[in-house]
């Protein structure tokens, strides 16, 4: 159930209804928007009496949701979600973008990567210091010693530093060192570790999982949420099929999709959506112009010595190129600003 208040509906009316929803035993998650604030219930196992809340002041309705999730939805946030990351946000008028190595293996090369991202205007740096591999003898990342070149690099360039966690002790660790927190596709369910995520303070760049489906996604970022964690970005990174031309398939139509949907911001992986470096480009082009609030990019200074995902690795000036590119293509599809 949702309680939506009036738009003129006090702060002392709004908390009001948050503490009869407490003293029912379940948690509440008031959401301000811009026209009203609507409060989301969860924690409960059956249907919720309306008639609690109907009378109370400043209460406009109390909405029975009928979809799985409830607080990833535009009926909780009519607007657009904004992730705040310290001075930089994914989800406003800015097309954010997020790129770096998919591994960070030394200091050489990821400051090497960092001076050109940050030379693009780019706000985010990515780069795994935990990395989940499909075979335990690859490179399995730097672990700490990653996250402090990552916290060296935020501090030299002033880059905000997105980078996974695969466990609830490395979200600890990511958690000291960094300013985003990347659930990669292989834990999207992995509901102990959303729920951890959930606590933090940090925001969520939350991919797609292989063969996640749309729901099963949302309600991904839904456990992330119900902890109290409102700041989740969505990954669209390219699911399973049986195409065999691309190393995933980059699920564009997702984009729309999750708008209808959703008031959470949603970016596009390019590199891990199509596995191969000359199909990065033209599909961050697509991604950009289908909507997506941002991309996270995969950049080496040498693809050819990638520790992990050399093949889809841009080099540097490759890199440079789509930035200008996409940008150019965001101010076409971009509403005019007001004013
Ligand atoms: C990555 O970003 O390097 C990564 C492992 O991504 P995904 O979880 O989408 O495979
Ligand atoms: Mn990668």
């Amino acid at each position: 159930m949702l309680i939506v208040m009036k738009a003129d509906a006090t702060d002392g009316q709004v908390e009001a209804v948050v503490q009869v929803i407490e003293e029912l035993g379940y948690k509440a998650h008031p959401m301000p928007g811009a026209a009203r604030t609507a409060v989301g219930i969860t924690g409960n196992s059956g249907a919720i009496d309306p008639s609690h809340f109907e009378t109370l002041p400043g209460v406009a309705e109390a909405v029975r949701i009928s979809k799985p999730y409830k607080l990833v939805t535009l009926d909780m946030r009519k607007e657009k979600t904004v992730v705040r990351v310290g001075d930089a946000a994914i989800g406003g008028d800015e097309l954010a973008i997020i790129a770096g190595p998919c591994a960070v293996e030394s200091r050489t090369q990821a400051f090497a990567v960092a001076e050109v991202v940050r030379r693009s205007g780019a706000r985010f740096f990515r780069g795994g210091a935990f990395k989940p591999r499909t075979s335990p003898y690859a490179f399995q990342g730097l672990g700490e010693d990653g996250l402090k070149i990552l916290a060296e690099i935020r501090d030299t360039f002033g880059l905000k530093i997105v980078t996974e966690a695969l466990d609830e002790p490395s979200v600890d660790l990511v958690e000291r060192y960094a300013d985003m927190i990347q659930i990669g596709a292989r834990s999207m369910q992995n509901f102990t570790l959303l729920r951890r995520v959930g606590k933090s303070s940090l925001p969520v760049l939350l991919k797609r999982g292989l063969s996640a489906t749309l729901d099963e996604w949302l309600l991904a970022a839904e456990y992330i949420m119900a902890e109290g964690n409102y700041q989740v970005v969505l990954c669209e990174r390219g699911i399973r099929t049986f195409s065999q031309h691309t190393r995933n398939t980059l699920d564009l139509a997702a984009i729309p999709a999750v708008r209808r949907i959703s008031h959470l911001p949603v970016i596009v992986d390019p590199s891990h959506g199509t596995g191969k470096n000359y199909m990065v480009t033209p599909l961050a082009r697509a991604g950009v112009a289908v909507g997506a609030d941002g991309l996270i990019v995969e950049v080496h200074d040498s693809p050819g010595n990638a520790l992990s995902d050399g093949a889809q690795a841009l080099t540097l000036d490759q890199y440079e190129r789509l930035v200008s590119e996409v940008r150019a293509i965001h101010e076409v599809i971009a509403p005019a600003p007001v004013g």
